[in-house]
């Protein structure tokens, strides 16, 4: 038998799919694996693992395919993991805060699974509908609300994982708090399917908030968005849990004119800021979100503001921030997730327009935005001409800025194959070589997503 008949041996016809039939898998408009695997439990996954490792064949892991760095990218000797139909939700814990889920479950499913049970499930991002607690994981993802939960890190109380030799790590546990020796499914977590594949997890939910307070605030100037954030943050004691800004550009071109989004504030600011905040008690803290506006008016932090009235209002202001849709105009475009610390941010963007404005003068743009309470700034960036050599100009350009400023060229989106080359600007000789050593002793053969991250 050859290996594509021993791969079918263990997960029956359901479970694979080989030959032209490949291209109708979602997964693999642009791509061509030597097969799509399809594996239904976690014991399918270890002997499909024990088989690849056993004859050397690579493997590629995926969730939703929502990534944003080609970690998911084949070659067609390559054959891909699909958590598919490993999408089950098994267990809410209502009491004890808690659920248990399949790694192939779609973030969304969990978070209104725990809203219909009067819980929260912090981690939210736009690809909520299609990416997968896997892929959550394997990415440590961020999104919105990181300045109050923190990342999928946090997030996961435990976690099953099938080693690359088939061995079924099971560190399935729902206690908080752990300390008895080395936290292995942190080893996991953030190594975008090049150390094990994620098979289950056990989550850690939060009561539902109750109130919920959002305002779009403009500002003159960057001291004072810095210090606006240490302010409000201050202000609305802990209940804080979103500081998204946006630069004026991106304000405008997603509003394009108000036509596609009505102007919430006048467009003639440099920054607008989402503040959102999260409680238990609606009267109150309306209360207390007016009179930290009113202060931080006071103290001369923002220039004008628009309190949502309605969870529509809230909804209006929020879409204009995840409407990145809206930029697809700007093709040829290049999209960054960086982080630099908040003392060199103004200094760093301001290096980057300028270098992009120099680079292509008369057809060029930096969309500037970001998770900002965090230090995470997305750009796009248009810039005219062939695309590969405009990105490998616009790449250098980002990532360049970074080195002497202390920053990472990936906040929460991974390294993948489009920021591999970039990985010694965040990492340190050292560091990357302890990585190597994991990732050889966790898979020696080194079939788990080869060539994603660093090459060995
Ligand atoms: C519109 C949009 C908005 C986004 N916003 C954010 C944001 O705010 N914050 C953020 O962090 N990201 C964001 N992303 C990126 C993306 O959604 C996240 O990286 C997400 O966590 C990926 O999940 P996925 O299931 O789609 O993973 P995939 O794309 O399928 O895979 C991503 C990586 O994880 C690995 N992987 C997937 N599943 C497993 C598994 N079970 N075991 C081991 N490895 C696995 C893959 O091999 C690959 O390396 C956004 C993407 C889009 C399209």
């Amino acid at each position: 038998m050859n290996i594509l008949q021993q791969l079918e041996a263990i997960v029956g016809p359901q479970g694979i799919i080989c030959g032209e039939a490949v291209k109708d898998h979602p997964a693999c408009v642009f791509m061509h694996p030597k097969a799509v695997l399809r594996p239904a439990s976690t014991e399918e996954v270890s002997q499909l693992m024990a088989l690849c490792n056993e004859q050397g064949q690579a493997i590629v892991t995926r969730g939703g395919g929502s990534g944003l760095v080609g970690g998911t990218i084949m070659s067609s000797e390559e054959i891909l993991l699909s958590l598919e139909r490993m999408n089950q939700l098994e267990q809410l814990d209502v009491r004890a805060r808690t659920a248990v889920v399949q790694a192939g479950v779609p973030l969304q499913t969990v978070q209104e699974a725990a809203a219909d049970q009067d819980l929260f499930f912090p981690l939210d991002l736009g690809a909520r509908g299609s990416a997968t607690i896997g892929g959550n994981l394997a990415t440590n993802a961020g999104g919105n609300r990181v300045v109050r939960y923190g990342m999928a890190r946090e997030m996961a109380l435990g976690l099953e994982a099938v080693m690359a030799d088939g061995t079924v790590l099971n560190s399935m546990k729902s206690v908080i708090k752990n300390n008895t020796g080395y936290d292995l499914k942190q080893f996991f977590i953030g190594s975008e399917g090049t150390l094990g594949v994620i098979t289950r997890a056990v989550l850690r939910l939060q009561a539902a908030p109750i109130s919920h307070n959002t305002a779009l605030v403009a500002v003159e100037n960057f001291e004072q968005l810095i210090d606006l954030l240490g302010s409000a943050d201050k202000l609305l004691g802990g209940g804080m849990s979103s500081f998204e800004v946006m630069w004026s550009n991106f304000y405008e071109a997603v509003c394009q004119g108000g036509e596609r989004h009505r102007y919430p504030l006048a467009n003639d600011y440099p920054y607008y800021v989402i503040i959102e905040s999260l409680g238990a008690d609606q009267a109150a803290d309306d209360q207390r979100f007016n009179a930290t506006l009113e202060q931080l008016f006071e103290q001369g932090l923002i220039a004008d503001a628009v309190l949502a009235k309605s969870k529509a209002e809230s909804e209006a202001i929020w879409a204009i921030r995840d409407d990145v849709e809206a930029l697809m105009a700007l093709f040829p475009y290049f999209v960054f997730d960086i982080s630099v610390p908040l003392a060199h941010m103004e200094s760093y963007v301001a290096a980057v327009h300028k270098r992009i404005d120099e680079a292509w003068p008369e057809d060029s743009c930096c969309i500037t935005f970001g998770h900002l309470g965090d230090g995470n700034l997305h750009f796009v960036i248009r810039a005219a001409g062939e695309y590969e050599s405009a990105k490998d100009k616009v790449n250098d350009i980002v990532y360049s800025e970074l080195r002497e400023r202390d920053g990472v060229v990936s906040a929460e989106h991974g390294i993948g194959l489009e920021k591999r080359p970039y990985l010694d600007i965040s990492r340190s000789e050292a560091e990357i070589e302890l990585m190597k050593t994991l990732k050889r002793a966790m898979d020696p053969n080194n079939i788990l997503n080869p060539g994603k991250i660093f090459e060995l």
